[in-house]
Formats: C-alpha cells, structure tokens, sequence
C-alpha cells in the first residue's frame, strides 16, 4: 500500500502552500480534493467567448504587508497593478465605499473638509463604550443614518441574521476614511495574478500527488492509514463528526450573466446596500484586468447571493455560542498528534488570503523541522 509523509486534505490556499513547502522539502505529499479543480475560493477560469478570467468564487484581491508572504507568492505567479474600489447603490444613487469624506459628503449633500468631518461624526455617533453587537459597533463609529444606509441592509443580507445578533468585530475590516482616499486597502503590495489565480495554483503544486473529485470523508480511515501526518483544512465541526454541535457558516451562491456590452457597470464590484435588493453585490471580473483593456467584446457579471448551505462553507459566522463549540473542537484537535488543522474553515477563522498563506508557512516550518 502507498503511503505518503503527509497527506493534505482540501487544495486551498492553505492546503496548496503546505504541500508545497513539504514537496520541496523532499517530502512525499498527496493532496485530496473535493471539487473538480485545486485553488479552493480563489480558484479562476478563463472565459473562451471574452477572455475575461473569472474569479469562480467572487473577486479575490491579493494585498499584503507581509514581505515574506509577497516574495512567497511572487514565485508563483506576476502580479497585475490593479487597485481595489468598491462602490455601492442605496436607493438608486452610488457611493463609494469604505464610508469616506466623499460618500458622506455625497450621502448629505454637503462640502466638509477632513477636519470638519471628525467633528461632523462625533455629533452623530451613537455613545457606546463597549459596543455588544455589529449594530452598536457600527453607530459608534459611523452614526444611525450612515449605518442604516450602507451597513445595516448589507450586514443582514451577508449573514442572515439581524446586525444586534452578530458579533461586533466583523465590521472593523470596514474602516472610515477622513478624506476621499476610497482605496479599499491600504497595504503596500496588491494586485491580482496576471493570468488569474489557476496557473498561481499549478505551480505550486508541481510534483505534488493531486486526487480531485476525492471525498476525504467517504474513505477517511484509509487516508489516515497511508499518512505519516495529516493536513486537514475541511470544516473542523465536520472532522469530528458535529460531536459538539454544528458551527454556523454563512455560504454564498454565484448567478453568472453574459452581456454584448464591452462593459456593463464600470467596475469590478458594485455592493447593492438595501435589504429589498436580494443579491449583496455584483462582480465583474474584466475590471481585475485594467492592463488587458475593455475593448473587446463582451463581459460577464456575478450575482453574489448569500446563503445557508451546510454543504459549501464559506464564512464563519463566529456568534458567541460558535467560540465556545469551537474550543472544544479545538480541544479535540490537540488530541489528534499527526494532525495538522489550518486554514478558514480548519481554524473557523475569518482569514484573508495573505494571513492564511502565513500560517501555513509558519506551520509548515514548525512541522519540517521536527
Ligand atoms: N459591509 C457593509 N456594507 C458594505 C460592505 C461591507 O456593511 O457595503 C460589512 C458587512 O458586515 C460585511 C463586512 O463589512 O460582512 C466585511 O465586508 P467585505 O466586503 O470587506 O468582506 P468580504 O465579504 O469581501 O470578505
């Protein structure tokens, strides 16, 4: 029976660089996938009629302060210049997001200046010393009027749930700029690979051993006898077969639309604000790509659409009652000595694609050396 030193289960992002990095340190790796293709949420494929790359799973913008990570990911793949924006629709008019000195001038008709702005929102904020919930979080910071308009709508829709229910520090990845800087992120290194995310994942997992379509639960005691070590980056409430309850999972759903138009919103992410709007937002992947032009003819749009599906993980919600299931599993993990948990859903972390690559660096690292 072949046996691999370590067995990686799920071909993500954090999957994909462990197995790299054990690959080329002279270790025998196999990775299983479930899907019909490696990449994970990042995976991209290429549209023949427009030659548009699509982002399969919604646009993923690589951006990191982490030199380490960027030289990493550089040996993979060439990276575009692409800066993100994000606009959004309320009630049939766009501003621009994160809530800037712009989107609030916009939003209340009016000229301040940065200075003025500071004492413009104090007067509007909620005062809270410890907010509890999104909600509370989100008036401390930005005031009723702009929460309602392009958080509270937005915020249900995502998770499903009503903003007082939800844990406050997912909206500190939102943050309020005082002037018109409407970049979305302000790291020095960002872009997107030049060819898309797929040929970045091939690379990497050069002369590594792929099975897709392989469903690591159907046979999992096999798998786990052919290990030294196992890699498992799946849901963990799954891994121990929901023993301590189910995590919640926020998933969603991509509607993809085809149009003549050489362009059809001017940008690659429009967020749909209101809570009578049944989609969140709506990509279209040709913007990624501002150094291959619009001219040619064609684009494709996706409808974001969350949803509930046990079976397609894609957010942890993270409410109060998921952190006290989840240190049980996290429990149980510790228990299990040749196996590794990382990644979002592994970790139950709300990871960007740069702190994952990290730690599966790191953990790797720590795993080769023993
Ligand atoms: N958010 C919001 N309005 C927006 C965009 C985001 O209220 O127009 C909030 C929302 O709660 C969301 C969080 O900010 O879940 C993070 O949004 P982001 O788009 O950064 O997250 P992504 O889904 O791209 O990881």
């Amino acid at each position: 029976m072949r046996r691999w030193d370590v067995v990686v289960v799920g071909a993500g992002l954090y999957g994909a660089v462990y197995a790299q990095r054990a690959a080329e340190a002279g270790r025998s790796v196999l990775v299983l996938e479930r899907r019909d293709h490696v990449g994970g949420n990042c995976h991209s494929w290429d549209d023949e009629a427009t030659g548009v790359t699509v982002h399969a799973y919604g646009t993923h913008i690589f951006h990191t302060k982490d030199e380490g990570v960027w030289r990493y990911v550089n040996r993979f793949t060439r990276f575009n210049h692409y800066r993100h924006r994000v606009l959004t629709t309320h009630r049939g008019r766009v501003y621009s997001m994160p809530i800037n000195l712009g989107t609030v001038n916009a939003f209340f008709g009016l000229s301040l200046r940065p200075r003025e702005l500071e004492a413009f929102l104090q007067e509007k904020r909620a005062r809270i010393d410890e907010p509890k919930n999104l909600e509370e979080k989100a008036m401390s910071l930005v005031g009723r009027e702009l929460y309602e308009a392009f958080v509270r709508g937005y915020t249900q829709k995502q998770w499903g749930r009503d903003p007082r229910e939800l844990p406050p520090d997912i909206i500190t990845r939102l943050p309020v700029r005082t002037s018109y800087d409407d970049a979305y992120f302000d790291d020095p290194h960002q872009g997107v690979p030049l060819e898309g995310y797929a040929p970045m994942f091939a690379r990497m997992l050069e002369g590594v051993d792929v099975e897709l379509g392989v469903d690591f639960f159907e046979d999992r005691a096999r798998w786990t006898q052919r290990a030294d070590r196992l890699v498992f980056t799946g849901p963990i409430d799954r891994f121990f077969d929901h023993a301590h309850g189910r995590l919640s999972w926020r998933s969603v759903r991509f509607e993809l639309e085809r149009h003549e138009e050489p362009d059809h919103q001017g940008t690659s992410v429009m967020n749909y604000a209101d809570a009578d709007v049944p989609y969140t937002r709506i990509h279209e992947p040709k913007h990624l790509h501002p150094e291959r032009g619009l001219d040619r003819p064609g684009t494709l749009t996706m409808r974001e659409h969350p949803c509930a599906d046990d079976d397609a993980p894609a957010y942890p919600v993270r409410f109060t009652d998921d952190l006290e299931v989840l240190a049980r599993y996290r429990a149980l993990a510790e228990a299990e000595p040749r196996a590794r948990f990382g990644g979002r859903l592994a970790e139950y972390r709300y990871y960007d694609m740069d702190r994952v690559i990290r730690a599966a660096l790191d953990a790797s690292a720590e795993d080769l050396s023993r």
